[in-house]
């Protein structure tokens, strides 16, 4: 696409994440497809069963690096599929017809000035969970986004527990024009709010979410043990070949040095995955992790009376979703993860309750179903020590 270079001193970020896109997996195709050939042929075959004559070695090699990498290539192209057919995305609270209406009245607005501007930023400042700043250069912006927000709160339906901002709202996305579920962000990168979301990946094209997260921690476990076994194997037929006289062939050689760099690269993708999911925090959640404090509204139930006062030592709120029910709204301790239900149930939330589950890469993780009116994700010992510490017992 032509450019004026007068203002274009440097290629475009997005079409370099573009071609990189369709670039890098055909390299990566290309290593692997050398790196089958010089493990079956050329380590397997030629020399642990020709040279040395060890059929079951050669045997085991052939066979656990073709499972080993049938299952990457599986878990990939189900993550690929997921990224393009179910990737958590949440419903637009808004159509493209509303969206010029609304653009269209901002026009107008901006060119009106005055006290109602002002009032304007007051309302503005009041959206304390929301994407959009109240540093809007268009003013009216902020009272608009706030009556919006006000009059899609009778639509929501609040769960027992859940994440709210500092005055117990729940957290409103302006671009999507759509409450946002606990632990779900709004992504640039596709400009949606997607459940649970971890990352944008340029490898499959967009974004890890809760769907995808099972199939991710799967890939980055086979190509991880995938390069590792290609290390190890590669690295005891040279010396093995060094032993026996027979030299250093080139292309087991160039392997070794590639099958250590993968090595280096996978086992700390996935042991910086495993590690989350241990502990049940996104990358976004990972961020800052030692401080982040949640604001939870938290349904008060008959129990959490005492005596024969209303007094509550924290302050509380209500829904119009919820009509008769009171919720406070709760702080929790710095660094606490809500979600944290133990490193095992962690697992088994992304992963799935059997051990096939955790191998295979069909069905999507637990923590992809939202039924339970309690919370949309199972809440952990730090929400119940809150809940019991808000009503004294
Ligand atoms: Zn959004």
């Amino acid at each position: 696409m032509a450019s004026s270079a007068a203002h274009v001193p440097g290629p475009n970020p997005q079409a370099i994440a573009r071609y990189s896109a369709i670039i890098v997996p055909l390299i990566i195709t290309a290593i692997v497809g050398w790196a089958s050939y010089v493990t079956i042929v050329q380590v397997a075959v030629y020399r642990l069963l020709q040279r040395y004559h060890q059929r079951a070695a050669a045997i085991a090699v052939i066979v656990l690096y073709s499972v080993s990498l049938f299952m990457a290539a599986l878990c990939y192209l189900r993550l690929l599929q997921t990224v393009w057919t179910n990737p958590a995305y949440l419903p637009l609270g808004r159509t493209k017809a509303d969206e010029r209406r609304r653009k269209s009245r901002g026009r107008i607005r901006r060119k009106l000035r005055g006290k109602h501007e002002r009032e304007a930023e007051e309302g503005g400042h009041l959206d304390g969970g929301s994407d959009v700043t109240a540093n809007d250069p268009d003013l009216g912006w902020g009272l608009e986004q706030h009556a919006e927000k006000i009059r899609n709160l009778e639509a929501f339906r609040p769960k027992e527990v859940f994440v709210c901002d500092y005055e117990g709202m729940p957290i409103w996305c302006e671009k999507c024009a759509c409450w946002k579920p606990d632990r779900a962000h709004h992504s640039s990168d596709v400009g949606r709010c997607v459940r649970r979301l971890d990352h944008f990946c340029p490898w499959v094209g967009g974004v890890v979410s809760e769907t995808t997260m099972k199939f991710f921690i799967q890939f980055t476990f086979y190509a991880a043990f995938l390069a590792v076994f290609v290390l190890v194997t590669d690295a005891a037929v040279l010396a093995k070949d060094r032993h026996n006289d027979y030299g250093t062939n080139a292309q087991l050689a160039v392997l070794l040095g590639f099958s250590g760099l993968f090595t280096l690269f996978s086992t700390g993708i996935f042991g910086n995955t495993l590690h989350m999911a241990l502990s049940n925090l996104t990358s976004i959640e990972a961020i800052n992790k030692g401080n982040n404090t949640y604001h939870l509204s938290v349904l008060v139930t008959p129990v959490w009376y005492r005596g024969d006062t209303n007094e509550y030592p924290f302050r509380t709120t209500s829904y119009p979703g919820a009509p008769g029910a009171t919720y406070a709204i709760l702080f929790t301790h710095p660094g606490d993860n809500p979600w944290d239900v133990g490193w095992f149930g962690n697992l088994k939330s992304v992963l799935g309750e059997s051990v096939l589950d955790w191998w295979v890469p069909l069905r999507y993780g637990p923590c992809t179903t939202h039924d339970s009116l309690e919370s949309d994700f199972p809440m952990g010992k730090a929400v119940d020590d809150l809940k019991k510490e808000a009503a004294g017992f």
